[in-house]
């Protein structure tokens, strides 16, 4: 059977969001795994304000074990095929994870905001304005946790669920340019990156969704390629010079 091909137009300015299912066969887990939890806990426990406000030992052990995953982790060939791709495309490319592991990185990618912070970072729990720190330290508990200069306590440089994605300015004005987006490894539940299709389709571009199952935003999506990402990505675009 011939492989659907997804064709990069030289005139094209290519957006490109990702969420967990792309570090899935890099065997970290997804969000949503069948059992509804993330890595066997409920979002509210260790993911939102409250949870860090009222259990923040809970909370760095639940992000000091995901460090160590990642860390364990290697990029897989949907990462390398999406550096591969800017490669080709280069200042016409804009990626925006959703993911907090640094595998696209790692996988030779450059132009990128992660949304939703970086677990390889950390930052004052008060907001005093200093930049977050590269912080790759697994806490064995909260008496090892550092401080910021202010005397605040450090926490997950992480946007918890109820805060406001980072740099929302330039993601939209990358939509907004943009004529073509892809989308991959996202169940498109969590808003508001699950509007960016919606965005994009009103200023005119065509838009693909990869992964093994239909999202819930699939009707916004001009193309869906199903099967995983990894799988599917190493030569699925061709690019015009
Ligand atoms: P999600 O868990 O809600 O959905 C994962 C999606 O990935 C599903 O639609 C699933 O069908 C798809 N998928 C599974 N295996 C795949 C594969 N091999 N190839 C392609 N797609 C595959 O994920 P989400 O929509 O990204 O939302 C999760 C939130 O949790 C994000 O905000 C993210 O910050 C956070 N998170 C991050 C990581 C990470 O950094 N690796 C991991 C888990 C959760």
């Amino acid at each position: 059977m011939q492989q659907m091909k997804i064709h990069v137009e030289a005139a094209d300015r290519v957006f490109v969001l990702t969420g967990a299912g792309i570090s899935a066969e890099s065997g970290l887990p997804t969000f949503r795994a069948s059992d509804g939890l993330w890595s066997g806990h409920r979002i509210e426990e260790v993911c939102t304000p409250e949870a860090w406000e009222r259990n923040p030992a809970l909370v760095w052990e639940f992000y000091s074990k995901r460090r160590e995953d990642g860390a364990k982790a290697q990029p897989n060939p949907a990462h390398i095929a999406l550096a591969e791709l800017e490669a080709q495309v280069g200042d016409r490319f804009f990626l925006c994870t959703q993911n907090v592991d640094d595998l696209h990185e790692r996988g030779g990618s450059q132009r990128l905001v992660h949304m939703h912070g970086e677990l390889a970072k950390s930052r004052c729990e008060d907001d005093c304005g200093r930049p977050p720190v590269e912080d790759r330290a697994i806490y064995k508990s909260l008496a090892e946790v550092g401080h910021c200069a202010c005397g605040a306590r450090l926490r997950p440089h992480i946007v918890f669920f109820g805060e406001i994605p980072l740099e929302m300015g330039r993601i939209e004005r990358a939509i907004s340019d943009s004529t073509l987006m892809i989308v991959v490894g996202t169940s498109g539940s969590v808003y508001p990156a699950a509007n960016f299709v919606h965005w994009a389709r009103q200023g005119g571009a065509r838009t693909v969704y990869i992964g093994p199952e239909r999202p819930l935003n699939a009707s916004a999506f001009t193309y869906v390629v199903e099967g995983k990402a990894g799988e599917v990505m190493p030569g699925l675009f061709t690019v015009d010079a």
